[in-house]
């Protein structure tokens, strides 16, 4: 008797290990524990044993059962702690989880745009630093010292000599420096400007530059190339005209204006009813120049042209306020 009580118990730790599910557990009750299981069996055959041994017998008995009951009990704790853990792993009425996709700034998106078109023709890509020194950013672009020129670009100093770039102009110069015609680059990067910010104007802002230079460049190639770039990134049906401007570095300047897009040339309240917007600077590059590069001028002629990033994207998305371009607000940034 005692033998087979030992066997059984065996047996049930040999089991119980198999058992990985409620189903399976359920299985494990039946066979040991159940009315006409293997241990009340073992009770039924006690009455065949001699009475003497009887308490011994049953104690031993007991002890099976109780075991057996333990392993149970201890397996169905274990099950029914895995099943919820797993639940908890794979809720299918779980709402998904919403992927944030993020999106390309709208100075980045315009800014892409535009050195796209101008890739297309053939342009580069030049950069130079931000922080810079008075003789890129002013002196070499013709700028001479105390020229009244200067105070068009409110300047940021960070000692007498060196500056935050006002302008990507100084990327011409540095490009110049260490290149030899023909040179047809743009120049994409942000400049500073030491202005009250406001909803017009902030402390920084970005440009596109553009420079080319070679034998026998023509007014008539930079009209050209502006025409081109302006029919690709507003639409071939505005209309356009060119300006007499001035920038130090250019001789002749102008400034383009195109059609306003807004209101289609009737007036509105962004051109000043003028039906007209001013889009870009350019001019042929002022033999002034080439002097401080070391290119002759008698030989060499080029184009320059330069746009503001921010103003062509408050004008194509219809922002009104040039600080939320900068403020990271997430519930702008999303709607691009
Ligand atoms: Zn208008």
């Amino acid at each position: 008797m005692l033998l087979k009580i030992n066997d059984i118990k065996q047996k049930a730790l040999i089991d119980i290990n198999s058992v990985k599910d409620m189903a399976k557990l359920d299985v494990f009750r039946i066979k040991y524990l159940a009315r006409k299981g293997l241990v009340a069996d073992l009770f039924d055959d006690l009455k065949n044993i001699e009475t003497t041994e009887r308490p011994a017998i049953g104690k031993s008995l007991n002890e099976l059962r109780n075991i057996i009951q333990t392993l149970f009990d201890e397996k169905k704790k274990f099950i029914e702690a895995l099943t919820h853990q797993q639940k908890q792993i794979l809720d299918l009425t779980l709402p998904g989880r919403p992927k944030w996709v993020g999106t390309q700034h709208p100075i980045t998106r315009t800014l892409e745009e535009i050195k796209n078109i101008f890739f297309r023709m053939g342009f580069s890509e030049a950069f130079g630093p931000e922080i810079e020194d008075d003789y890129h950013n002013f002196e070499a672009l013709n700028f001479p010292k105390d020229h009244p020129a200067r105070d068009m670009q409110d300047t940021f100093f960070i000692d007498e000599k060196i500056l935050l770039r006002t302008h990507t102009s100084p990327v011409q110069i540095r490009v110049m420096e260490n290149h030899q015609p023909p040179v047809r680059i743009i120049a994409p990067g942000r400049v500073y400007r030491n202005e009250a910010v406001s909803a017009r104007s902030y402390c920084l802002f970005h440009q596109v530059e553009g420079l080319y230079v070679d034998v026998g460049v023509t007014f008539s190639e930079l009209k050209g190339t502006l025409v081109a770039f302006a029919k690709q990134f507003y639409g071939s049906e505005i209309k356009y005209r060119f300006r007499p401007s001035f920038f130090p570095f250019t001789e002749p300047s102008a400034e383009m204006d195109i059609t306003c897009f807004i209101c289609k040339g009737k007036g509105c309240r962004i051109c000043k009813n003028t039906g007209w917007l001013e889009i870009l600077g350019c001019g042929m590059v002022d033999p002034g120049v080439y002097k401080y590069v070391g290119y002759d001028p008698e030989k060499y002629t080029g184009y320059a042209f330069g746009m503001g990033i921010e103003r062509i994207t408050m004008l194509r998305y219809g922002i009104d306020d040039i600080r939320i371009l900068f403020e990271n607000d997430i519930r702008f940034l999303q709607q691009f």
